[in-house]
């Protein structure tokens, strides 16, 4: 099982972050926006600094933080390079997912010691050889909201899988060296496929018949090179499996904080607005006119509301992240969606408050607002959990006790 780190320790790691961040990635964040390019420096710093194991559990040679303290860490990253934070959490939770989640669904004890040899080897690729993984789930088919199985597809051969289909939205494509990627088992046999044929499965870039297709020019983080990965007749081994077959269902049924595992990026690019606006009216911002605007009670409004807004989603983002278990209560999961909306719309608004109250020149492209207004737009995005389907979660949840229909 993972431990938890020591609050020391964690307070360790969360400083480290902060410092790498300040120091090495915020310098980089704006070429790596204006070439929409993979952030390929951090990474390696990421490496050097054993962060690329940071959910990896001790006994394996990683940090072994846990889901928690990778919610801090992201945080910091985000407060600095946005599409930096974005792909940390693909890769980070590519390593939770088989660990500290993965250790809490039931399994049989033939499954957790196969798990364990699988997941060694995954482990030991990223502490020693610094292997990247992504998590190319989306397919652009409503197939990622988990309500129907999804269209890409494996079927078992001799000693592994093939698989064919296609993904979405790659973030790290080009760069990852595994991509973690979930499809449905086709059983044949007038089988009618469901979520519980899903497997998850780590597919090597180099693997034969999987090809890096379309274009990446998007508004926002753009550092995360999302395009998209088509599989034709792959394939994939037995031991690239990240979790036992049919698993992941019970992954998304009982541990649903796995998917608000984006916010803290995004609580990250609010937080470094807010700082922005204050320092900017402060009139502490390099290269920025020399004149001063915090003696305007408007701009010393603004500032409190965008101050109250932050408070409420950082208060809302501490719980969450605190509730995160195995089977939470109906409450707690429901705070959860409601934690996934309040962060990812609220970042989008800090950013557009943070723009309008410091005025035009903020939104010159030398400084770094304009970015995280752009990366903010992002967040409510990112399926299962939008914006908009975190609503409709949260209404019928509330309306409905499980069983009930109209
Ligand atoms: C910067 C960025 C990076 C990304 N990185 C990754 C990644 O690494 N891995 C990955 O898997 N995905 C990634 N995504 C994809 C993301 O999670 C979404 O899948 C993608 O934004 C969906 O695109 P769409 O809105 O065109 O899709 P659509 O599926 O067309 O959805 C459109 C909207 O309709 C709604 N909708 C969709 N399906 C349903 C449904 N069944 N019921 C009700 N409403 C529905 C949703 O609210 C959605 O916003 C990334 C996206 C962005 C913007």
């Amino acid at each position: 099982m993972s431990s938890r780190p020591s609050a020391a320790r964690r307070e360790d790691l969360i400083e480290l972050a902060d410092w790498l961040g300040r120091e090495r990635f915020a310098a980089r964040a704006k070429d790596v926006d204006v070439q929409a390019r993979f952030p390929t420096e951090n990474y390696a710093d990421l490496h050097e600094h054993g962060f690329l194991a940071l959910c990896i559990p001790q006994r394996y040679g990683g940090l072994g933080a846990d889901y928690e303290t990778y919610c801090q860490v992201g945080r910091r990253f985000g407060r600095h390079c946005g599409a930096t934070a974005l792909t940390f959490n693909m890769h980070t939770c590519s390593m939770m997912w088989s660990g500290e989640l993965a250790d809490a669904l039931p399994m049989t004890d033939g499954q957790r010691c196969l798990h364990e040899e699988r997941r060694a080897e995954h482990y030991r690729r990223v502490v020693q050889e610094g292997a990247i993984f992504a998590q190319p789930f989306s397919e652009g088919a409503g197939t990622v909201t988990n309500s129907a199985p999804y269209g890409s597809t494996v079927r078992k051969v001799d000693g592994g899988w093939i698989m064919n289909g296609r993904k979405v939205f790659a973030s790290l494509s080009g760069t990852a060296n595994y991509y973690g990627m979930l499809c449905t088992e086709e059983r044949g046999d007038g089988h009618r496929p469901s979520l519980r044929d899903t497997q998850y499965m780590a597919v090597p870039a180099d693997a034969q018949g999987l090809e890096i297709a379309g274009d990446w020019d998007p508004l926002g983080m753009r550092g995360t090179v999302s395009r998209n990965l088509l599989m034709k007749d792959v394939f994939v081994p037995d031991a690239q499996e990240m979790m036992p077959a049919g698993l992941y269902i019970h992954a998304v049924m009982g541990w649903p904080h796995m998917f608000f595992t984006l916010a803290p990026t995004y609580m990250g690019i609010a937080e470094a607005a807010f700082d922005f606006t204050v320092r900017y009216l402060r009139g502490e911002v390099a290269g920025a006119p020399p004149v001063k605007r915090r003696m305007y009670p408007t701009k010393q409004i603004a500032v409190a509301q965008m101050s109250i807004q932050l408070e409420q989603m950082q208060a809302l983002f501490l719980r969450t992240i605190a509730e995160a278990r195995f089977e939470p209560a109906k409450s707690e999961r429901l705070r959860a969606y409601a934690a996934q909306y309040t962060v990812m719309e609220g970042c989008n608004d800090i950013c557009r408050l943070a723009i309008r109250t410091c005025g035009g020149h903020s939104m010159l492209k030398s400084f770094p607002l304009e970015r995280m207004y752009r990366d903010s737009r992002c967040g409510a995005l990112m399926l299962p959990w939008t914006a908009e389907l975190c609503l409709e979660r949260i209404g019928r949840g509330s309306l409905y006790e499980p069983g009930e229909e109209d």
